[in-house]
């Protein structure tokens, strides 16, 4: 018998960022411990950045689920706006200003129940370290949840080796980590690591910490990242495990897709061939300037490819009607070729027979779920890490079409709608060898989480690690 068949009751408490990716992948990490142990229960501590709308989390699938239990952090005062300079500055002072209400409320967890199960440990987001000192004084030991990949912990461990104030600049060296088969040009590294206004010190403070817990969690599975994952199991860091692909396949709910919108757009793929749309969807915070948003429209009707795009206007916008190029609304409705929405049930889309690419800022959870359903990639990164996955996607594995690797939200260098024409063509060519590079991803990704796959073993060796905590 292994720790994971065991029969003593024990908790867990996570701690995920209120961001709707990571959320929804620490709600499916939960589910997935449970079905491995049903003696496990798990608790999750709800937060919500200030003046933010509470978040769509749908609680009617958790509240039927007895082993799983949310509980709402008080919300705090809003951080000074002078932190607005930099968001990963920003949510570092968020969750830093959290950790008391954290440590109340596991305190009120154990005192107002006598017969509470042992909590084995706290499972704590990228951002959520500072709660190890919660765990330390309370004697829980942390376990930290990556919702992206190893490729950014062995960046972020890498840090260490640098000083705090060492700010990066673009005019600095390629870097070359240990388990990378590329240096990376300064021009894909997180755009935190270049903020002097406190982004690059938050990434670096946050990093410090990661080998101060049990274990790393890592959505992502081996036969993807082993050359990392070698690298780092060099005896200072934790151990990895890699156990993904963790993936929400009922996709997540949003406000902007009610069930009509929702049916109409897979309708709406129904009645196109098969592998002959293009969807384009830029992650939850996936805006564009309004010029931006015009070349992609006028490299889409140059192209004449069948398309499904997701498109939201950032507040301040016109309509629709002025940023988009004169007609282009028109051109799509006569010629029945395209589709627009705000939201797309992604998963579904991503899933459906007529869709033959994907056009994505190559957010982790986009990848993976890519990956999946065996859909490849053009890539126009915009924020946060997303210019390392491209960059490793295009050059590293080779499973995406090159748009632009290092792209970014609001630069002043437009991708023109002749390169995103080509671009689009490029992803349709089905002869290109990058389809099918992606078919055998897809089969490895799928292997991988069945019993008797890496992720699979590596979820059992996490369970039987916090069983024995
Ligand atoms: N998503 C969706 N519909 C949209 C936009 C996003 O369902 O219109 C989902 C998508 O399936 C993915 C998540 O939101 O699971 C986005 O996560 P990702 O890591 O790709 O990007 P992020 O939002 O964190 O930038």
């Amino acid at each position: 018998m292994t720790m994971s068949d065991m029969k003593m009751k024990t908790e867990l408490i996570f701690i995920p960022l209120p961001a709707s990716g990571h959320m929804a992948s620490a709600l499916e990490l939960a589910q997935l411990l449970i079905n491995l142990n049903n003696n496990l229960s798990i608790t999750i501590l709800c937060s919500k950045f200030p003046n933010a709308p509470s978040h769509s989390l749908n609680r009617s699938i958790y509240a039927s689920q007895p082993q799983i239990k949310l509980i709402d952090l008080p919300e705090v005062e809003p951080p000074s706006q002078e932190l607005v300079k930099s968001v990963e500055h920003y949510i570092l002072t968020f969750i830093e200003s959290l950790v008391p209400h954290v440590k109340a409320t596991i305190q009120n967890i154990f005192s107002s129940d006598s017969d509470q199960n042992p909590v084995v440990g706290l499972v704590l987001d990228f951002f959520s370290v500072p709660m190890i000192d919660v765990g330390n004084e309370l004697g829980i030991p942390s376990y930290l949840f990556m919702t992206t990949n190893v490729g950014l912990l062995g960046l972020m461990l890498y840090l260490q080796k640098r000083q705090i104030e060492d700010v990066f600049s673009d005019s600095d060296p390629e870097l070359l980590i240990p388990g990378f088969p590329t240096p990376f040009p300064q021009s894909v590294l997180p755009n935190g690591f270049f903020n002097k206004d406190g982004g690059y010190v938050a990434y670096y403070k946050l990093a410090e910490r990661f080998r101060e817990t049990r274990g790393i969690i890592v959505n992502t599975f081996s036969e993807l990242e082993h050359d990392v994952i070698d690298a780092l199991s060099d005896g200072h860091t934790p151990p990895i495990y890699a156990i993904g692909p963790v993936i929400d396949l009922k996709g997540h709910p949003n406000l902007s897709l009610d069930q009509a919108k929702h049916d109409l757009i897979l309708n709406w793929l129904d009645k196109q061939p098969d592998s002959s749309v293009v969807f384009l969807c830029f992650g939850s915070w996936g805006t564009f300037d309004p010029s931006q948003t015009r070349e992609i429209a006028l490299g889409l009707q140059r192209s004449g490819i069948r398309f499904l795009w997701a498109l939201r206007f950032p507040p301040t916008a016109d309509t629709e009607e002025k940023i988009l190029p004169e007609g282009f609304l028109l051109w799509m409705e006569q010629e029945g070729r395209g589709m627009m929405c705000e939201w797309a049930p992604q998963v579904e889309v991503l899933a459906h027979k007529a869709i033959g690419g994907f056009m994505s800022h190559c957010g982790w959870n986009s990848i993976l779920e890519s990956f999946w359903f065996g859909v490849p990639i053009l890539t126009l990164p915009m924020y946060a890490e997303q210019q390392l996955n491209a960059f490793r996607m295009v050059r590293e594995w080779g499973l995406s079409m090159e748009l632009r690797v290092d792209y970014r939200k609001g630069s002043s260098s437009l991708v023109m709608a002749e390169e995103i024409e080509k671009g689009l063509k490029h992803l349709m060519d089905r002869d290109n060898v990058v389809h099918k590079k992606v078919q055998e991803m897809k089969e490895m990704a799928r292997k991988a989480v069945l019993s008797g796959g890496s992720s699979f073993i590596s979820i059992r060796k996490l369970v039987d690690d916090m069983m024995s905590s």
